[in-house]
């Protein structure tokens, strides 16, 4: 088997190549960044390790983690900054973080020039949240604050985190309408409520959803990653409180989305 070093250099040869050939990331020095490559290879190096003996992902060979993981991760946040939804200083919760992603490549990226965000990954699997705050120890991330919770419970009118940051984001957690109650009701009004999405158009089914929780449709970006996988990025302005009774329960949200 591969060593652990020699899986971290492949690793970041197959990123930087990959940085390089993707439509949205050619170009932009602050991509390829050694400083950000670095931070990168030690969350690597750690997910590679972490999935021993938990079940974290599984993509974890080299070029796959560098696309799937790292680069997926990082490619919106050119079109977050050109949105006004982040800049240096602003509050960015990842709800359903797993491993660490979005959330851990996004805090890594201040070292490449991105901006400095206050990050907070938030799962609801304590297995999953020892391990991306042990990621983020490890890669020197100390403004990473790690919480294990229902995003439901958390941003419930009693549940401490309701309304509390500037933007969030969610990849591979749930279909639109039932991420969007998961997610609005953790962000401020004038926030930004983004979801990492795969091919399909989920905008209109969330349409219904969107409206009740106070959200106003501002971007959809379509790209592919450089394997083809196709994209889709939404960011969602928050225009209005999320009405008292939402969140639901969690069985309620899945079994009733919002119409
Ligand atoms: N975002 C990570 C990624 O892209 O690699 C993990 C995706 S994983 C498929 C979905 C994660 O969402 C799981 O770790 C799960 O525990 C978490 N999750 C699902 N529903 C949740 C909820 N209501 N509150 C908090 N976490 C939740």
């Amino acid at each position: 088997m591969e060593k652990t070093t020699d899986a971290a250099n492949r690793f970041v040869r197959e990123y930087l190549a990959l940085a390089e050939k993707s439509e949205m990331t050619r170009g932009d020095g602050r991509f390829s960044s050694p400083g950000m490559v670095r931070l990168f290879a030690v969350i690597y190096e750690r997910l590679t390790e972490g999935a021993k003996t938990a079940n974290l992902t599984a993509i974890l060979d080299p070029a796959g983690a560098a696309e799937r993981h790292f680069l997926d991760s990082v490619i919106p946040l050119p079109v977050l900054e050109r949105a006004g939804a982040i800049r240096d200083g602003s509050t960015l919760v990842d709800v359903g973080c797993g491993a660490g992603f979005p959330s851990l490549p996004i805090a890594a990226a201040a070292a490449g020039g991105f901006p400095r965000l206050s990050v907070t990954a938030l799962d609801s699997t304590a297995k999953k949240t020892r391990h991306a705050e042990n990621a983020a120890r490890a890669a020197g991330l100390d403004g990473v604050a790690v919480v294990t919770a229902r995003a439901e419970e958390a941003g419930s009118p009693r549940g401490g985190l309701r309304e509390r940051f500037d933007v969030s984001t969610a990849r591979a957690v749930a279909a639109l309408p039932v991420l969007l109650e998961l997610t609005a009701p953790l962000v401020r009004v004038g926030g930004f409520v983004t979801a990492y999405k795969g091919r399909d158009d989920e905008t209109e089914n969330a349409a219904g959803a969107a409206k009740a929780l106070g959200l106003r449709l501002s971007e959809k970006i379509s790209y592919s990653l450089p394997s083809g996988d196709k994209r889709t990025f939404l960011i969602y302005e928050k225009t209005a409180s999320t009405p008292p009774k939402y969140p639901r329960q969690y069985a309620k949200i899945t079994s009733s989305p919002i119409k």
